[in-house]
């Protein structure tokens, strides 16, 4: 890992927040954000069903800013943070935009692409090498994602009763 520990964690709780702007918006609570030299050039929050894109991830969105900001698609020396483990949509993206270094929060063993169900970004044949490290506040990142998915089940659960209910008043 490249940058002070501090700076990480101090990144990551930023993406914290867009993580919770998602969940605000009903949409899985993932953010993430771009830096260059010890500025944010991208930030993105993950919103494919408001954005009726299934591309709509929070690194995407991130990615996409960030070559608005530096009006260049190669995002080099930059570092992206995440919330979550990358899916391999975005750890293509992260190849092809030539980022540094990805730092992410939890680990996320079923669509991970940094190591969990495969590992894009360490592939040995990848022509653009990202520097790697996970584990970044894992505990809240992994955190504020079960507790979207329990209040999701609840809310489900809730709705349910109350259409049995309905259906039983009439
Ligand atoms: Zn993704």
């Amino acid at each position: 890992m490249t940058g002070s520990e501090t700076d990480h964690i101090r990144w990551m709780r930023h993406a914290l927040t867009l993580a919770q702007r998602a969940w605000d918006e009903g949409e899985v609570p993932v953010g993430a954000v771009l830096v260059y030299q010890g500025q944010v050039i991208g930030e993105g929050w993950n919103r494919p069903i408001g954005h009726h894109d299934p591309t709509a991830h929070a690194e995407m969105m991130a990615l996409r800013q960030g070559g608005i900001v530096l009006q260049n698609y190669r995002l080099l020396d930059t570092t992206l943070y995440v919330t979550l483990e990358p899916c391999v949509m975005c750890a293509g993206a992260m190849v092809h935009s030539r980022i540094g270094q990805l730092i992410y929060g939890a680990s996320d063993v079923k669509t991970g692409a940094a190591g969990s169900l495969m590992d894009v970004l360490g592939h040995p044949g990848m022509n653009h090498k990202v520097s790697v490290a996970g584990g970044v506040l894992a505990q809240e990142c992994a955190g504020l994602l079960s507790d979207f998915f329990r209040m999701r089940r609840q809310v489900h659960k809730a709705n349910k009763q109350a259409a049995r209910q309905q259906s039983e008043d009439q």
